[in-house]
């Protein structure tokens, strides 16, 4: 340990994508930075084991399922299809390693330091570095101190990890073979993915969820379509159903299930546990530094990322708040941009959220029952993507866009999708409800013909009973 800590104007524990973008962000405003990641690599969660590479997968499944079932149809004869898991795997770390090694010179550009390594918070802001291998640059005297140290998966009690049959999330990205039938704990949007992939490729895939529906907390309307189309592709969907053992035995897994007072065991290859994630605190001992934690352990802020102790910031999964990487990554430029003196402050209204399965699933603001519940008055928009062109060529009728709007001033309370590329038409509507639009701002824009942003128009004039197409 270096005896004279070295002197950093921001210290950002944790590289994901709240810890890198915050060492961005204070770069840019020419604070000299150092962040600590104890990781291999840069990007975190996102980058390593959970956006990035999921997508990988879910695009290359995708195409494998066209060329299966749709190819077809556009009068595209494929002859025998096949599938090599390896150079699908392989695909998807070169993704990975294109994302991490495009952050490494993002830090070298931006003159960050990475400290790797493993950072211990102590008292009065200094970082220590376990590990760096590096005598010099083993501890940090920080002004300010960003702990962006992330989230972990739940782990159920009777069903450790060992990343062979029983898998988290980074298990699941690197299956070595399509499974003969995979047993997915969690109906939520992690599981639901992951499940997508491998159902995609042809293994049976159990989804089991305690919850009366999947993807709960989702808006009512959205949850029914899902299911529906989710279940027709094949995916086996038991909610309203407890696991209560679990264990490996060889290359299988043996699940117990119980349902309405009855039980059974589901025997699979490999079960994902997708039940959910807690805030990481590795390196940060809450208690002797005095921070507040809430319930799950999540580190206490209020909207300028400030902790209760003075100097000390926190941002990401391990803050309170949808556990998602671009709410990681606002909250880590909000934090810099307080550390340097700006006026900055996080806003939670307009955070859209995201299912990649196909058709995808997104969503920002209210759902149609929390608005209901409010005892506002509301007035609902809803354009199937049946009556949308550019959905018909591309044979993707599938879905809806869904606008729920306050009656009296029109202002957009929610916005729910389910279709085709809706990850992509959902930024129109964040950009809306950050500029406080009303259903008929985006309902009298123009709209490019033939496109699926027309559904998204089609909907918002629907709130107002003015649909043309339908
Ligand atoms: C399978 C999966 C798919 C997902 N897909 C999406 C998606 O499509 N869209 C989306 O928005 N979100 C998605 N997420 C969620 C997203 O990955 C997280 O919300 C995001 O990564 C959180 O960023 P973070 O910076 O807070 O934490 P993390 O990404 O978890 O990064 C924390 C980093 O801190 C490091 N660290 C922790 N403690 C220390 C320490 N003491 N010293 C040094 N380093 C430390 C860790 O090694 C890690 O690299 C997905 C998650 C999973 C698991």
């Amino acid at each position: 340990m270096a005896t004279q800590p070295s002197p950093a104007h921001v210290v950002v524990i944790g590289g994901g994508p709240g810890g890198y973008v915050a060492a961005i962000r204070a770069a840019q405003l020419g604070l000299s930075t150092v962040c600590v990641e104890m990781d291999r690599t840069l990007g975190g969660t996102c980058v390593n084991v959970g956006c990035i590479p999921s997508k990988a997968l879910l695009d290359s499944s995708h195409h494998y399922e066209f060329a299966a079932h749709s190819a077809k149809a556009h009068g595209i004869g494929i002859g025998s299809l096949s599938i090599d898991v390896a150079t699908m795997l392989k695909r998807k770390d070169d993704v990975v390693g294109q994302n991490t090694k495009g952050l490494e010179f993002l830090f070298k550009k931006n003159k960050i330091t990475w400290a790797r390594g493993r950072g211990r918070l102590r008292a009065g802001n200094i970082v220590e570095v376990e590990g760096s291998g590096d005598e010099s640059a083993a501890a940090y005297q920080a002004k300010h101190v960003i702990i962006a140290t992330g989230s972990v998966p739940v782990e159920l009690p009777f069903l450790r990890f060992d990343e062979e049959r029983i898998l988290s999330n980074v298990g699941a990205l690197t299956i070595p073979r399509v499974p003969r039938h995979l047993i997915v704990i969690g109906g939520g949007i992690i599981g639901l993915e992951l499940g997508s992939v491998w159902r995609r490729l042809g293994a049976k895939v159990t989804v089991i969820e305690l919850l009366p529906t999947i993807l709960p907390g989702m808006d009512e309307d959205l949850v029914k379509e899902a299911t529906r189309l989710l279940a027709k592709q094949g995916l086996e969907l038991r909610t309203g159903t407890k696991v209560t053992a679990g264990r490996r035995e060889g290359d299988r897994v043996l699940i117990d299930v119980a349902k309405d007072g009855a039980t059974e065991t589901l025997e699979g290859d490999y079960v994902l546990v997708a039940v959910g994630r807690k805030p990481s605190l590795n390196g940060i001992d809450a208690a002797a530094l005095g921070l507040g934690v809430g319930r799950r352990g999540e580190i206490l802020v209020d909207d300028r990322m400030r902790t209760n102790v003075e100097n000390v910031f926190a941002i990401g999964d391990c803050v309170p708040g949808p556990m998602l990487a671009h709410k990681a990554e606002e909250e880590g430029v909000v934090a810099a941009e307080v550390i340097a003196g700006h006026a900055a402050r996080m806003h939670y209204r307009s955070i859209p959220g995201i299912v990649y399965t196909w058709p995808e699933i997104a969503a920002v603001g209210l759902t149609e029952r929390e608005v209901r519940e409010s005892g506002r008055e509301y007035r609902v928009g809803r354009f199937p993507f049946t009556a949308n062109g550019r959905a018909r060529t591309a044979g993707e009728g599938a879905g809806f866009v869904k606008f729920v709007a306050d009656a009296q001033t029109d202002e957009l309370l929610g916005c729910h999708m389910i279709g085709p590329s809706v990850s992509e038409l959902v930024a129109e509507v964040v950009l809306a409800f950050e500029y406080g639009a009303s259903s008929e701002d985006i309902g009298i824009t123009i709209h490019a013909h033939p496109t699926l942003s027309e559904a998204v128009k089609e909907a918002a004039l629907g709130a107002l009973g003015r649909s043309i197409h339908i």
